[in-house]
């Protein structure tokens, strides 16, 4: 029984997205890279108990150190960007450092996945804009005409790699779930920075059937 309940929690993180690395877990506002983060944070949960949102639980899993260390899972629920930040100050060992405002909280960056991103199909979502805390500074929308389509516009998120805080919002409130969620918060900003220039890089088009005729013909909608 307990091996069925062992095995249910490390399927349960795997689909969380908890299980690829210690390095790929989100940290709240204010923490290290992981290594500083790890060797100051005592796991007392003195954060967690401050969040109004619940957005941070205690780590569990395989990665020895981390384990009862504060973590998110944006998808579930996203920080919010908390103007006085409670978390932070509460924490006993400044592990959680100050920051001068909400807008300088750095937990990663959010990723867009063109293939899937329905917005870049040439449907009308911008959820993740409207989710945005910072609309048109971290998400703005790049607009130009569909492909051979004169008549509909593209509104493409895209995302400001200095002003986005990595708070996941966007992420919760992405509308896609199949086969994949289109946006991503990744930790590491360079890695996320790479991996935003291969996306732009893509040439993906927004003409009907180029995405196997899943989405509407132009001018249905
Ligand atoms: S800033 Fe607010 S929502 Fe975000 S982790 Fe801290 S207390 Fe929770
Ligand atoms: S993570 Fe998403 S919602 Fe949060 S600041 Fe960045 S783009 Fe905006
Ligand atoms: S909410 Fe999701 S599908 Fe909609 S524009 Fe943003 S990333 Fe794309």
């Amino acid at each position: 029984m307990a091996k069925v309940a062992a095995g249910a929690i490390v399927a349960a993180e795997v689909v969380a997205g908890l299980a690829d690395s210690s390095d790929d877990l989100l940290r709240p506002p204010g923490a290290g890279d992981e290594k500083d983060f790890l060797s100051k944070c005592i796991k007392c949960g003195r954060c967690i108990e401050a969040c109004p949102y619940q957005a941070l639980y205690a780590q569990t899993g395989a990665f020895g150190a981390g384990i009862g260390a504060p973590t998110l899972n944006v998808r579930n629920q996203a920080c919010r960007m908390c103007e006085d930040m409670p978390c932070i100050p509460v924490c006993p060992t400044g592990a959680l450092e100050k920051l001068e405002t909400r807008n300088d909280i750095r937990m990663g960056l959010a990723v867009i996945d063109r293939e899937h991103c329905i917005a870049i199909k040439g449907m009308r979502c911008e959820v993740c804009y409207r989710a945005c805390p910072l609309i048109d500074r971290a998400i703005t929308l790049d607009k130009r005409v569909r492909d051979n389509d004169y008549i509909h516009t593209v509104f493409e998120p895209i995302i400001d790699v200095d002003a986005c805080t990595g708070c996941g919002l966007c992420v919760e409130r992405c509308v896609v779930t199949d086969p994949c969620v289109p946006i991503k918060i990744v930790r590491d900003r360079e890695d996320a920075i790479r991996q935003i220039e291969e996306e732009q890089a893509k040439e993906i088009s927004s003409a009907y059937g180029a995405s196997e005729g899943k989405w509407a013909p132009a001018g249905s909608y």
